[in-house]
């Protein structure tokens, strides 16, 4: 049943209504419309379209419209151009506006060569750690063509790059316009919603691609974009809008527009398509914009008649009513610290860590892994994919990252996707090209993390193989370290390996640690750590049930190329696996805040529960 107006029941069932307005003074009192919010890692933001006209539109029966018919655009008389500005407006939680500016063009802009002017209908993303807007533009050719536009916002919502893409398949189509960005998709957009078709955008071709399309469901398949395409749990939600054409009583042709949610799954099959619905019963409604606050409501920006934006929180139990799905609500526990970690163990070789440190329990792990030996890009992808972005990724694990070769790629594509990075390498099998292709990132410099680099040491305590190319490589990072944020050397002797030394004289020597009792084992089975046990200590807590007094708390896992996680970097037993990320999500895997751990007992981090603060 089409619901009239779907602000008072929301506001009836605990949501709220808030008008978006910025001074007169900016927009000489013309429309305001067509807003777009968006999260942006728990900063609210949201561009908003302002024009240079007042639409007047004659609702209801439409017996008193002006000469012309039910709608007229009120243009100053000077200037009867239709144009766009757009602000971009920060939010507080309760969703006031803080500051706004006008996003500055000058750049990019040309001489216009059409009546509308500016990027009008702009949705909000992040994507690749850049700022985007993306919407319409019909000023670049003298019959008003439009094509998706792409602009990239600096710090300071100045737009610094600007990129027109193709349509995918019909290039000579006339307007190409409400394409949905896909939050969580870099440059991908949701062109039609039923039957769904993907295109994704390539900013280097200006081209676009069909990258999915589904067969239509049900009877309802003239539906077109309006919000983004967010994500929530398993599923991407949107907003899209419909247009009814009408004649009035006066014989007047009109439109009505009205808007439906849509729920995909994680595949693109549609799960649930809404009522339709009106916002505040108006004809002229529009939708750019949807998000979720920090408590799970969700945020709808839309605009009526052309001339007011409103923000519209909805409470997510009112959301699951209205689309009858249940959103499974996420436990998230990571949240319990900052710095959420998942160390990837790129490979295992059949013989272990070639570089077979004393301090390693690498006979350890070889009696109690035998599974797949190397992460394959694509798996790391699924896996990454997976992940909140919150989670820091630390290429580290339980052997040296750099022996799997497509590590840097790894390095380059999680980072693509927003998490924070750490690399922990004793540069074996490390290239001067993959060098290259991360040292711009801009490494972690919270605790525990950082681009660190293990160098050999004269004992040989740690047995990196030590070949002219090695060599070459240290030399190589030597010379670009000040470009590696967060760059450190340590070795596990005193004095640095003879072959090196010439390039880094010291290095920073760690306490070392039984890795929670592994290496008491590991030194019965191991002369050459036997003979150097008094130089790593041990801390056991007796009988008591322990949990994790690390910054990270209990979210500093392991992945194995298998999928498996493992506790922590001192499960070199595989004692506590916590599930498979190739058959699990993150959030079902990861244990509960607080809980104890056998392996707990054993390490100098372990703590009794009551004396967590
Ligand atoms: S400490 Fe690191 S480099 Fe050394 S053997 Fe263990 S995983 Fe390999
Ligand atoms: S206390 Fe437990 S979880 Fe924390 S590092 Fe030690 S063994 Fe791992």
């Amino acid at each position: 049943m089409a619901i009239q107006n779907l602000a008072k029941l929301v506001i009836d069932n605990g949501g709220e209504l808030k008008p978006l307005i910025i001074s007169a003074q900016q927009t000489n009192g013309t429309g305001l419309m067509n807003p777009s919010i968006f999260n942006d890692s728990g900063k609210l933001i949201c561009n908003l379209r302002h024009v240079n006209y007042t639409l007047m539109h004659c609702e209801g029966t439409q017996v008193f419209g002006n000469r012309h018919g039910p709608l007229a655009y009120l243009n100053p008389e000077n200037d009867l151009k239709l144009k766009t500005i757009n602000f971009m407006l920060e939010l507080g939680d309760n969703l006031d506006i803080k500051r706004y500016e006008k996003i500055d063009t000058s750049k990019c802009d040309v001489e216009p060569m059409w009546e509308f002017y500016g990027l009008e209908d702009a949705r909000v993303a992040r994507w690749d750690n850049d700022l985007w807007i993306s919407g319409v533009r019909r000023d670049t050719t003298p019959n008003g063509q439009g094509r998706m536009e792409l602009s990239k916002l600096d710090k300071d919502y100045k737009e610094t790059h600007r990129y027109r893409i193709e349509a995918p398949i019909d290039t000579g189509s006339y307007c190409e316009k409400n394409w949905m960005v896909v939050e969580d998709l870099p440059f991908h957009y949701v062109k039609w919603a039923n039957p769904t078709e993907v295109v994704k955008a390539d900013i280097e071709t200006l081209q676009s691609k069909q990258v999915v399309l589904k067969e239509g469901v049900g009877e309802l398949q003239n539906m077109r974009g309006s919000s983004q395409v967010i994500r929530y749990g398993d599923y991407r939600i949107c907003i899209i809008h419909e247009t009814a054409l009408w004649k009035n009583k006066l014989d007047q042709r009109n439109a009505r527009y009205t808007h439906r949610f849509i729920v995909w799954d994680l595949d693109w099959n549609i799960q649930h398509i809404s009522d339709s619905f009106s916002f505040m019963d108006g004809e002229i409604e529009f939708c750019c914009g949807i998000a979720f606050d920090k408590n799970e409501n969700l945020l709808i920006s839309f605009a009526f008649q052309d001339n007011a934006a409103y923000l519209l929180k909805m409470p997510i139990k009112y959301l699951e009513k209205y689309t009858n799905v249940k959103f499974e609500k996420k436990k998230e526990y990571w949240r319990t610290t900052e710095y959420p970690t998942l160390e990837i163990t790129t490979s295992i070789p059949p013989k272990g860590c070639v570089v077979d440190c004393a301090f390693c329990p690498q006979r350890l792990l070889m009696q109690k892994y035998d599974s797949v030996k190397t992460l394959t890009y694509e798996s790391f992808v699924k896996i990454i994919d997976k992940l909140p972005k919150e989670i820091r990724i630390t290429f580290s694990g339980f052997t040296e990252p750099f022996l799997n070769q497509r590590t840097a790629d790894m390095i380059l594509y999680a980072h693509s996707k927003g998490h924070r990075i750490s690399v922990f390498t004793t540069g074996v099998g490390l290239t001067i090209e993959d060098i290259k292709k991360i040292k711009h990132i801009d490494f972690d410099n919270g605790p525990n993390s950082g681009f660190c680099l293990h160098l050999p040491d004269e004992e040989r305590i740690a047995k990196h193989p030590i070949t002219p190319k090695y060599i070459e490589t240290i030399e190589y990072i030597k010379s670009v370290e000040n470009e590696i944020k967060g760059f450190y050397v340590m070795s596990m002797g005193s004095e640095i390996h003879n072959s090196v030394r010439h390039i880094y004289s010291t290095a920073y020597l760690p306490t070392f640690w039984s890795r929670a009792g592994n290496l008491l084992g590991e030194a019965i089975i191991k002369p050459e750590l036997e003979k150097i046990k008094d130089r790593f200590n041990h801390m056991e807590h007796g009988d008591k049930n322990m949990t994790c007094n690390c910054i990270e708390t209990l979210y500093h896992n392991v992945l194995l190329p298998d999928g498996r996680v493992s506790l922590c970097c001192m499960d070199y037993g595989l004692e506590q696996i916590l599930g498979n990320l190739f058959e699990q999500e993150y959030d079902d895997i990861i244990p509960t805040p607080f809980s104890c751990f056998s392996l707990c007992s054993h390490c100098e981090n372990g703590t009794e529960p009551k004396n967590i603060k």
